[in-house]
């Protein structure tokens, strides 16, 4: 019931992961697709960062749970959605209609940053690379490269109808345009399995809430929702506690 979720929340200015839960763990041994493991070797991410260590197992981990991850600005947050995102969507692009993911984010230049943290972890993905991994979304035909959608202001609403016709895996938006499109051109939200609020503590900031809340209403209730963010003010728990289902925290302290 959230319950616990507040307590720990509460907790001011400490973290609730010991120590030694910082220490080990590598992204070999988190039983990612190979064709991940080489995308990140090829940017260079050697080694997971404490919140990719702590989220991106919990996030992998069957039954899908929901979490609430908080650590510091340039902690990594991106990525510790990001991998999950792409294993559970096998990497490839599902001819079955309507997206699977969906990220919302304060701003346009943040979306388009991590449309290209995604871009580049599931360019070159090659299904055929290591056993069984398809993800969630089998029963569907895989067929080339994920596709990525931005839906967000500053962009014309005729180029972004054009873009949602070519059936985008993910979908990146900012809250008022998703919210907006979703109303007038009808987009179906409701294939969307995997949510993210990144930047949970701006969404708010900038007055999104309202938008959330109805975006929260269209998607099925059977996802896995996820929200991060570099501090959880009263409002942010009292909006998990709401949308999320006994979400897992990640708290880290502010070296982390
Ligand atoms: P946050 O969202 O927590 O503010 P970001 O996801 O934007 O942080 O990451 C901050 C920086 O750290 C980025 O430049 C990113 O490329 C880098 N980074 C993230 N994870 C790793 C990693 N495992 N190894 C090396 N660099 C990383
Ligand atoms: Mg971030």
């Amino acid at each position: 019931d959230g319950a616990e979720l507040v307590k720990q929340a509460k907790g001011k200015g400490k973290s609730h992961v010991k120590k030694g839960e910082l220490g080990g763990g590598s992204f070999q041994s988190m039983g990612l697709h190979p064709s991940l493991l080489r995308a990140l070797t090829l940017r260079g991410y050697r080694a997971p960062t404490p919140i990719q260590r702590l989220t991106v197992p919990a996030l992998l981990a069957s039954p899908p749970r929901d979490l609430v991850g908080m650590a510091r600005t340039g902690s990594g947050k991106t990525l510790a959605y990001m991998i999950p995102l792409v294993q559970r969507l096998g990497g490839q692009h599902s001819t079955a209609f309507g997206a699977r993911a969906l990220i919302l984010i304060p701003t346009r230049e943040l979306a388009l940053q991590v449309m290209k943290v995604g871009k580049d972890l599931s360019r070159g993905w090659h299904a055929g690379s290591g056993g069984d991994h398809a993800g969630d979304g089998e029963s569907s035909t895989a067929g080339g490269v994920l596709r990525w959608g931005l839906v967000v202001g500053g962009e014309g609403m005729d180029d972004q109808f054009e873009m949602l016709t070519s059936n985008p895996d993910v979908i990146i938006a900012t809250p008022g345009r998703l919210l907006h499109v979703a109303v007038e051109m009808n987009l179906d939200l409701r294939s969307v399995q995997y949510v993210v609020f990144d930047e949970a503590d701006r969404l708010f900031e900038l007055g999104f809430a309202v938008a959330m809340n109805e975006i929260l209403g269209r998607l099925p209730s059977s996802r896995q929702t996820l929200l991060f963010s570099a501090t959880l003010p009263k409002t942010l728990v009292e909006f998990a506690k709401a949308g999320l289902q006994n979400p897992k925290l990640v708290r880290l302290d502010a070296e982390s």
